[in-house]
């Protein structure tokens, strides 16, 4: 039998829909003030350049703002810093996105770290995964929270199954794993070091592909009737998974492009929403 498509795309489309009613909702309560995501973006990655302007572009979709920030290749951890710490001081900024990678010489973790908890749409900081994972309020990470809402819209049973994620990653597979495990699945987090790969696959009813590999998760590792996330983008149209194999042995799969990526993006608008609606209602 088909899988079933797990379109990302249609999904993010409608929730666009609800969002710019929302916005409109916000402006109309609040004297005509929009949220607003900062978006930082350090050096000149041209991969980093396009997936900021993507979100700037996608808060303009749902009737919000977005303030770009650039910053040259040679910033410094401490320039850095000290930007973050003006765009936490704003009261007119919601939420703060730095696009990952930074360049080498700034410490990516401790500029994550410096952006206050409240405006951590991208749910990129150590407390904000900390409490994610104890159960506790907090913005989920971008990809893994547009992963669950997506496993989550096409109610695809998440308790008593086995989850197989490979990759542990601060900002895809370590939140995966924890948000998954909170909702009572069994988890297990495959790396670089993982023996056996191929057989731990195979016991999973869920497979989360975060690799960064293309096609690197083979359609016959993959038990019949399991559920395939792929995470992966790569130059071609193709993710961490060989997905072209699995179309009938899936039960359903995330298709590349059109699966994870606008559900990444659209999270992260979903929450810079609530976090202007927190602040300015
Ligand atoms: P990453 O930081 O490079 O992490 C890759 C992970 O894969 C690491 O944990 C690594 O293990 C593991 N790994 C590498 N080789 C392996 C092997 N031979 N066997 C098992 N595990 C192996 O990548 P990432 O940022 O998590 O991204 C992963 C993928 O998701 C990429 O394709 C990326 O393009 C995609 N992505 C998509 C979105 C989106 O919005 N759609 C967002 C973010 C990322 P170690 O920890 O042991 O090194």
């Amino acid at each position: 039998m088909a899988a079933q498509v797990l379109d990302g795309k249609s999904l993010a489309a409608q929730s666009e829909a609800e969002l710019l009613a929302r916005v409109e909702q916000l402006k109309a309560n609040s004297g005509g003030k929009t949220p607003i995501l900062a978006t930082l973006l350090v050096g000149d990655d041209p991969a980093s350049a396009t997936y900021v302007k993507m979100k700037g572009n996608a808060c303009r979709r749902v009737g919000m703002e977005s303030l770009a920030v650039e910053m040259p290749s040679s910033t410094t951890t401490e320039e850095l810093l000290a930007k973050i710490e003006e765009l936490n001081k704003d009261p007119d900024v919601h939420g703060i996105l730095l696009q990952h990678p930074v360049p080498e010489q700034v410490d990516e973790r401790r500029c994550f770290d410096a952006i206050a908890l409240h405006k951590d749409v991208d749910g990129v900081t150590c407390l904000g995964f900390g409490r994610m994972a104890m159960g506790e309020e907090a913005y989920g990470c971008a990809t893994p929270q547009g992963i669950m809402r997506i496993l989550k819209h096409y109610e695809i049973e998440i308790k008593g199954k086995h989850a197989v994620v490979v990759g542990r990653s601060p900002i895809l597979g370590k939140p995966m794993a924890m948000m998954l495990l909170q909702e009572h699945a069994t988890v297990t987090i495959c790396h670089s070091r993982t023996q056996n790969l191929p057989a731990l696959v195979a016991l999973a009813d869920i497979i989360v592909g975060a690799v960064g590999r293309p096609e690197f998760i083979k359609a016959d590792w993959v038990k019949e009737g399991a559920v395939v996330i792929d995470a992966g983008y790569h130059p071609g149209g193709i993710g961490d998974v060989e997905l072209s194999a699995l179309t009938e042995k899936a039960s359903a799969y995330t298709p590349v492009p059109g699966g994870v990526g606008p559900m990444t993006i659209n999270t992260l608008i979903q929450q810079s929403v609530i976090s202007g609606e927190r602040s300015l209602s």
